[in-house]
């Protein structure tokens, strides 16, 4: 009876007899300790082989596979090649680190690449900015310009309308002193009409030599109109200004000087060596190492081997001469070969009237005007030489432009030709201002 009233208590997950005496099992802990102790193994990689249930503990190098000893020995990766599993893993590691050491040394170059980039954009911003400025001022220049020679223009005008106000004044005031005396005699004709017979006939008989008479300035009553003449045409506006805009694009002239050490012995120096010419055979110089002993040259000071120059020669009405720049390296022995390849650059007149550029060959230039003085421009990177009749100062007409890649330092050059026997020498002049 005892055991009929003792009922039996189940477990309700596992169905099992509950004692009394000890606590009932906990399943769901045992559950999760399972669970933990699964994964605790997993993580200690002590995993097993699923087909030998052995710890995998080898390296199948030939597959790529993790194995255990069976696989080795009886299982698939006989007479593979199996290497341990340290030894893979440490393999692995260095390789890892080999390539960790690779990307970083990449990230580094980007790094560096990045930082060279953001550096350019930089510069570049700078000096575009450079530039703008200088775009800036070389507009403001040329703004100055334009204004100018807008003022010139207008006050052509205003000095010619002042000079025709002055005559129509004169004209007004003359006109104005004779319609005064042409109303003063209206007005006495006008009083005489009123007196009394007695009085107006003698009076009248007075008056009638002098009315005859008459009025100065009276006759030439006809009027012309004067017009409005600028001395300068609306057409001729842009073209003036383009011609003198043309001279400011050139830099200021170079006030040049002739080096004697380079003048041929018979050439003679003046004006603080800036006018050459022929000298009397009586009075020959010494020679130097550096002189021309045959060609009748001498050298400019300074030399040019970089840059944008400007000078002007006077040629007066020299009938021979030549003139440009030569290399400094050029022979100043013997006759001098005037041709670019020899490093001359050079035009010259000859028989006063056959103007030549020294080509190969040299070419006859139309040269109509007669040119005193010369305007030489060398633009140096560009690799252009220009000669200009300089006689106008407002407009530079270009003569002839050699075009070459200069190299070297360019001196400018005079030579003055050895002039006929008998004649005047002429002298080649280096403008001082
Ligand atoms: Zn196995
Ligand atoms: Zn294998």
């Amino acid at each position: 009876m005892v055991k009929e009233t003792h009922f039996q208590l189940l477990c309700p997950v596992c169905r099992q007899e509950v004692d009394y005496c000890t606590s009932p099992p906990n399943v769901t802990v045992r559950h999760l300790i399972e669970a933990l102790k699964k994964i605790n193994e997993e993580q200690n990689g002590t995993e097993s082989c699923p087909h030998h249930h052995n710890p995998l503990s080898l390296y199948c190098e030939q597959d790529q596979e993790i194995i255990c000893g069976l696989c080795g020995t009886i299982g698939d990766h006989r007479q593979h090649q199996i290497t341990p599993l340290s030894s893979v893993y440490s393999r692995m590691k260095e390789e890892m680190s080999a390539l960790i050491t690779e990307v970083q040394r990449e990230r580094k170059n980007l790094e560096e690449h990045i930082c060279k980039l953001v550096n350019n954009k930089t510069r570049i911003t700078n000096e575009s900015d450079v530039f703008q400025r200088l775009i800036h001022k070389e507009f403001r220049e040329l703004h100055r310009y334009i204004a100018e020679e807008e003022s010139h223009f207008l006050e052509l005008v205003a000095t010619k309308v002042a000079d025709i106000f002055i005559s129509l004044e004169a004209q007004l005031q003359n006109k104005n002193e004779i319609l005064n005396t042409v109303q003063k005699r209206e007005r006495d004709l006008e009083n005489l009409g009123n007196e009394n017979h007695l009085q107006f006939i003698r009076v009248r008989t007075l008056f009638a030599p002098s009315s005859q008479i008459p009025l100065p300035g009276c006759a030439d009553a006809s009027y012309s109109a004067v017009s409005f003449q600028p001395g300068f045409r609306q057409d001729d506006i842009k073209h003036t200004v383009w011609k003198r805009l043309q001279r400011h694009i050139l830099p200021a002239p170079e006030i040049l000087k002739l080096d004697p050490v380079t003048a041929h012995p018979l050439l003679e120096l003046s004006k603080g060596d800036t006018i050459v010419q022929c000298r009397s055979l009586a009075s020959r110089r010494g020679s130097s190492p550096e002189c021309f002993d045959y060609s009748s040259c001498v050298l400019a000071t300074r030399g040019f081997s970089t840059g944008k120059h400007y000078w002007e020669v006077i040629v007066g009405t020299k009938t021979k001469w030549r003139i440009g720049v030569v290399k400094g390296t050029i022979s100043r022995k013997g006759k001098m070969i005037r041709t670019p390849e020899a490093g001359a650059w050079l035009i010259g007149l000859k028989e006063g009237r056959i103007y030549e550029a020294f080509t190969t060959p040299s070419v006859c230039l139309p040269i109509i005007s007669r040119p005193h003085k010369i305007g030489i421009f060398l633009d140096y990177e560009k690799g252009e030489l220009t000669f200009y009749n300089a006689d106008c100062p407002d407009e530079l007409i270009s003569l002839y432009t050699f075009q070459t890649e200069f190299q070297g330092k360019l001196y400018p050059v005079l030579d003055v030709c050895w002039q006929e026997r008998g004649s005047q020498p002429q002298p080649l002049i280096l403008p001082q201002a």
